[in-house]
């Protein structure tokens, strides 16, 4: 998660994608793209990117398969909030405020609050999963 790396992805079209849906590889050019509300997605660096995942599609059937997989995914606030403060602690490895996580969030202290209280809760989810050691693989979001 450092970016002294120079070598962004997305420059080269010479990269073949593959079909989110099937996995299909597309070398000829003929991917479909779209973007989906998915509030598990923040960008790396743009705020306003946050939010949204971008997909790769080899048909237009698979394209709306996944355009309705997402659709059905529940957009929690709370879960994207989360990401944005833990966008900006990354930033800040030596700590920030709560103003200045205001600041660097663009969300207010009750989000904040909301957001925090949301990561912990997933990490307490998580905890018990792992804990158990149950049925992985068929996790029913
Ligand atoms: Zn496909």
């Amino acid at each position: 998660m450092t970016d002294s790396e120079p070598d962004v992805v997305g420059e080269d079209d010479a990269q073949p994608e593959l079909c989110d849906r099937c996995g299909a590889v597309i070398d000829d050019g003929s991917e479909l793209y779209a973007v989906v509300r998915d509030s598990s997605v923040v960008h790396a660096h743009d705020p306003k990117l946050d939010g949204g995942r971008m997909i790769v599609a080899c048909s237009r059937e698979h394209l709306r398969d996944l355009q309705e997989q997402y659709r059905q995914r529940p957009f929690v606030d709370a879960e994207l909030w989360a990401g944005k403060i833990y966008r900006a602690m990354d930033e800040h490895p030596a700590g920030m405020s709560e103003e200045e996580l205001v600041e660097a969030t663009g969300l207010t202290p009750a989000q904040i609050e909301l957001g925090v209280l949301w990561q912990n809760l997933g990490a307490l989810r998580w905890h018990q999963r792992s804990g158990q050691g149950g049925d992985a693989g068929t996790t029913d979001e």
